[in-house]
């Protein structure tokens, strides 16, 4: 996915202007990248569709520079769907809060339980975790692990009478069976409220695939606990089989959050984008390794940086917000260092990178040291820029890097080349000298280059 957008990027960004053409060409290489991620389908298309008709409007022309737009069109669209700002958990009024874990089997609930519970316990909470998932042998026990080594008491049905309503029902319990995974998630609840723990975990049982029975179970015991958060736990791994399994546990049990797990593989980004799309509930935690500390709360805008996953689309994007082109300070700031003189050709290439960022007063405004400058650039007008550029393009390499060799002669022959009088070659060479000074002078003082040898 990182390397098409890179390369999409990459062509945008070396153009100065957008056309309609261009933004449906990367368009279809946006679609593909989404595909090959194994973004599914209809998510893809939400996704271009909404980057297409914000990219076409009004704000591309109006843009400082098309190419930093589209880029910043596609994050926003990216991070909005995938949740916009963080959300935080829900807590009850009335504790204890009830967060209740669904998903697959595999997808990482019973790891994530110890996680979130550890997380809680140290914002000083005392969650308590209930095993309610009695479908495999060994889910309580591991539950149990998982509880000692986040520091956190465990619920759990009492051992002979797990694997069955048969053996419960032997057990002289009534009624009331341990081995039903509502019942012991409703108890579990009650036991939270009696100890005056804050917080119950409910971890539950997954099947391998998405069936009735499981989301009957899961929705009953959503509701026979009042859970207050359900969090839907899915392996970022699992591909195009996350639209269908994020909508199967949506429907079917009703969620209020995603969690992404295993993100410390080469998971692609898909399946968040999918997930988030297709629940409309944010993701709010992303799981990232066994261990009990592997987790931090999701950020929609990091995992939109992941999956464009690129320094250069992120520096765009803060140009683009700045409107002031880094790469060229950082160029400037190190010829500086070096002890070497500003030259004309390197007044040409800040020329070049304020035509890229079009407003000129906008991004002469931010730049340090510029703001004394103000009423001048107030006064400026655009147009002669284009004479300016006119001129130093008449001059010869050995010109522009040594401007006080230029000469009367050299100076008719510039204005002749670039259709100006020779005094405005003169005015042109002696602001250009000032600037040079001033360039020292900033240099002196450690300040970061501003924009020297302007007309005006
Ligand atoms: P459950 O069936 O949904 O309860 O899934 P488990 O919590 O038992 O996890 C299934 C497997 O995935 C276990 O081997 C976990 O150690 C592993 N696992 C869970 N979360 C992560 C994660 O974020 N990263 C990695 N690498 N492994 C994980
Ligand atoms: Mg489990």
């Amino acid at each position: 996915l990182s390397d098409r957008l890179t390369l999409t990027f990459k062509n945008l960004k070396r153009k100065g202007t957008v056309t309609e053409s261009d933004v449906n060409a990367t368009i279809r290489d946006i679609r593909i990248a989404l595909l090959d991620a194994d973004v599914a389908l209809p998510v893809v298309k939400q996704f271009t569709g909404s980057v297409r008709e914000r990219a076409l409007g009004a704000e591309v022309h109006q843009a400082l520079n098309p190419a930093q737009q589209v880029v910043k069109i596609v994050n926003e669209e990216l991070v909005g769907i995938l949740g916009g700002q963080t959300r935080r958990l829900q807590l009850a009024k009335n504790p204890p809060t009830v967060i209740m874990l669904a998903g697959l089997q595999g997808s990482g609930k019973t790891t994530f339980a110890g996680k979130l519970a550890h997380l809680l316990k140290g914002q000083g909470h005392t969650p308590m975790l209930v095993a309610a998932d009695l479908q495999r042998p060994n889910a309580v026990t591991q539950l149990e692990v998982v509880g000692e080594r986040a520091g956190v008491p465990v619920f759990a049905p009492e051992r002979g009478n797990v694997f069955g309503h048969d053996a419960a029902l032997e057990s002289g319990e009534g009624t009331r069976s341990f081995g039903d995974p509502v019942d012991v998630a409703v108890d579990g609840v009650e036991e939270a409220r009696r100890r005056g723990n804050d917080i119950l975990i409910i971890d539950t049982a997954g099947r391998l695939a998405v069936d009735v029975e499981l989301m009957r179970q899961a929705h009953d015991i959503r509701v026979e606990t009042d859970a207050d958060e359900v969090l839907f736990v899915i392996d970022a791994m699992i591909g195009q089989a996350a639209v269908e399994t994020a909508k199967a546990f949506a429907d079917g049990v009703g969620i209020t959050g995603s969690v992404l797990t295993k993100l410390d593989g080469d998971a692609r980004g898909g399946a968040a984008l999918s997930v988030a799309s297709v629940t409309g509930r944010p993701i709010m935690y992303a799981s990232t390794g066994e261990g009990v500390k592997d987790v931090e709360l999701f950020h929609p805008d990091r995992m939109a940086s992941r999956i464009l996953d690129m320094g250069d689309v992120l520096t765009l994007i803060e140009q683009a917000e700045q409107a002031f082109d880094q790469v060229q300070a950082r160029e400037m700031t190190r010829k500086f260092l070096a002890d070497e003189d500003f030259t004309f050709d390197d007044f040409l290439e800040q020329m070049a990178a304020i035509k890229r960022m079009g407003s000129l007063k906008q991004m002469l405004g931010m730049m340090p040291g510029m703001q004394g400058m103000r009423a001048q650039l107030d006064a400026l007008d655009e147009r002669e820029f284009d004479r300016v550029e006119a001129m130093v393009r008449s001059m010869t390499p050995f010109e522009r890097n040594h401007p006080k060799q230029i000469n009367g002669s050299r100076r008719a022959r510039i204005a002749r080349g670039s259709g100006v009088s020779p005094s405005e070659v003169n005015q042109l060479l002696e602001r250009f000298g000032e600037a040079q000074k001033m360039m020292r002078q900033l240099k002196k003082g450690g300040g970061i280059p501003g924009m020297p040898g302007m007309p005006g």
